[in-house]
C-alpha cells in the first residue's frame, strides 16, 4: 500500500470543520423518487430530542416500516419519513433516550428492526460507530490510515484502496464497532445466521472489491467457468463468447479460459451513460441500451454466440441485446447468466420488489429463451454459484432465487404476496410498501 504524504483525501479533510463525518450515495429501494422526496431522504439523516442528537447513514432496506413508524410517532408526533434511514435513526434515538447507552440501544435496534441494515452513526459529542443487522445482509468493512490517526467504515474495500487506506476487517452480522482514539472496539451483540446478499457477487459489488479476502472479479470468472462445465453441449455449438459489459466481462473471461472459445471483445460500454437499464421505464430502456452498449456487427455476423450476462430481472434489457445481435446477423444466441433464475422479490435493498416484474417468477428458462428470442438461456445453478463465492450454503441470502428469506417478516410478506399473485391479484408498488399486507404480516411474524 503506498504511503500518503499529501494526498487528495487529506487536503479535502482539511477544508471541512470537525474531525468526523459520514455520508451515503443512496440507491432508492423505498419511498418516492421525485426530487423533493429524494432531497428529504438525503443522508445522513438526523434525529434530536432532550439534548441528544444523532446522524446516520444507512445501506439496506427495512421491512417492518409501518410497525416502526407507529412506535416512533408516539415519541415524535410530527414524524414523517421519505427514506427508511429515518426510521432507523429515530428508533435508535428512542432507545438512547432510555439512558442505557449506545450498546444497549443498538442491540435493541438489531432485535426489533426486520430487514437489512449496515449503518454508520455519529452522536452530538462526536462518537462514531457502525453496526450491521443480525444476518449481515449488506456489506460493511472497517479500515485505517497507516500514516495518520484516521479510522473509516465503507461498504466496499475498493474505497479504502483508492484512498490509500488499509482494510482491517468486515463487520460480522450483529456486530457493533465503536471508534476510539486508540482504534476500533468490536462487540458482537446479536448472534444469528449469516445471510450475506448473493446478488452482491453477481452484480452489485465492484469487481475490484474483496469479500472474505477474495476479489469479486475472481469469483465472477469462476461463475463463467461453472457455466461452461454445466453446459458442455452448448459450448460445443458456439464460435465465440461476448459479454454484456461490465458485469458480464469477468464471467466471459472464465468462459474463455474453461472452453478455449475466443472472447470477442466486440461489445463496449459507453463510459458516460450510467443509467441502470433494469431500473428504467420501458420506453427509455431501449434507447438507453442502444446508447450504453455498442456492439461491432462484423464480429458477430454468421457466428454462434454465447453471451455472458449477470442476471435477468424483467428480461427487457436482455431482449434488446439479443434482438441487436440477431439484426447484426448472429446465427445463434445463447445466454449464460451467472445469477440463478430470480423467482421472487428482494426485500433487503435491491430494487426488484414485486413478483409481477420478474420474468423468472412466471416463466421457465425455456419459455424465457422464447420470449427474449435466444436459442437457450442457461442459468448458473445455485449450488455452483455458492461454491464459487467460497461461502457455506447457509451463509448467503439467496431469497430471490430460492424463496427462503432470512428474516421472519420478509418471509411472511413474500409468501402471502406470492399466493395472491398466483391467484391473479395485481401488485401495486413494492410489496413491502403495501400497508395492509405488511401490517397483517407483522402480526403473524411476531
Ligand atoms: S433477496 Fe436476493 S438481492 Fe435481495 S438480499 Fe437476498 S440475495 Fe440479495
Amino acid at each position: 500500500m503506498p504511503k500518503i504524504k499529501s494526498s487528495a483525501i487529506q487536503q479535502w479533510f482539511g477544508r471541512l470543520p470537525g474531525n468526523v463525518g459520514i455520508g451515503n450515495v443512496r440507491y432508492t429501494t423505498s419511498g418516492k423518487t421525485d426530487e423533493k422526496s429524494l432531497i428529504k431522504g438525503t443522508q445522513p439523516v438526523t434525529a434530536s430530542k432532550n439534548g441528544l442528537k444523532l446522524a446516520i447513514s444507512f445501506n439496506g432496506n427495512i421491512v417492518n416500516t409501518f410497525q416502526l413508524a407507529e412506535e416512533i410517532k408516539t415519541k415524535f408526533p410530527s414524524f414523517s419519513y421519505e427514506c427508511d434511514a429515518e426510521l432507523v435513526c429515530h428508533k435508535l434515538m428512542i432507545e438512547l433516550l432510555k439512558g442505557k447507552g449506545i450498546t444497549s440501544a443498538v442491540k435493541t435496534c438489531m432485535q426489533k428492526i426486520d430487514g437489512a441494515f449496515s449503518v454508520t452513526c455519529i452522536t452530538r459529542d462526536g462518537q462514531l460507530f457502525a453496526f450491521k443487522d443480525p444476518h449481515g445482509i449488506r456489506p460493511l468493512c472497517a479500515g485505517h490510515s497507516r500514516t495518520s490517526p484516521l479510522y473509516v467504515f465503507s461498504s466496499e474495500t475498493v474505497s479504502l484502496d483508492i484512498n490509500g487506506l488499509e482494510k482491517d476487517f468486515e463487520l460480522e452480522p450483529g456486530e457493533l464497532v465503536k471508534v476510539t482514539k486508540s482504534g476500533f472496539i468490536r462487540q458482537r451483540l446479536v448472534k444469528d445466521k449469516k445471510a450475506f446478499c448473493a446478488f452482491e457477487y453477481a452484480y452489485f459489488a465492484r469487481p475490484d472489491s474483496r469479500f472474505d479476502g477474495k476479489y469479486v472479479y475472481e469469483i465472477r470468472e469462476e461463475f463463467g467457468r461453472n457455466l461452461v462445465r454445466e453446459n458442455p453441449e452448448i459450448v460445443k455449438d458456439a464460435d465465440i463468447v461476448l459479454s454484456v459489459p461490465e458485469t458480464g466481462d469477468d464471467p466471459a473471461m472464465g468462459v474463455h479460459e474453461e472452453s478455449g472459445l475466443r472472447w470477442e471483445r466486440a461489445s463496449r460500454r459507453h463510459r458516460y451513460v450510467t443509467e441502470r437499464a433494469f431500473l428504467l421505464l420501458n420506453k427509455e430502456r431501449h434507447s438507453t441500451i442502444d446508447r450504453k452498449i455498442n456492439i461491432q456487427p462484423p464480429k458477430i455476423k454468421g457466428k454462434r454466440v454465447i453471451v455472458t450476462e449477470d442476471s435477468i430481472v424483467r428480461g427487457d434489457t436482455t431482449r434488446v441485446i439479443v434482438d441487436k445481435l440477431r439484426r447484426m446477423g448472429a446465427k445463434k444466441v445463447y445466454l449464460f447468466v451467472t445469477f440463478p433464475r430470480i423467482i421472487g422479490p428482494c426485500l433487503y435493498g435491491i430494487d426488484m420488489a414485486t413478483y409481477g416484474q420478474l420474468i423468472g417468477s412466471k416463466h421457465s428458462p425455456e419459455e424465457i429463451a422464447k420470449i427474449i428470442g435466444a436459442n437457450a438461456v442457461c442459468y448458473q445453478s445455485v449450488e455452483s454459484f455458492i461454491k464459487a463465492t467460497g461461502s457455506k450454503s447457509d451463509e448467503l441470502c439467496t431469497a430471490c432465487v430460492t424463496g427462503k428469506y432470512p428474516t421472519p417478516m420478509a418471509q411472511k410478506i413474500a409468501d402471502v404476496m406470492k399466493k395472491k399473485f398466483q391467484e391473479g391479484h395485481e401488485e401495486i408498488g413494492r410489496i413491502y410498501e403495501i400497508e395492509e399486507l405488511v401490517k397483517t404480516c407483522s402480526g403473524k411474524a411476531n
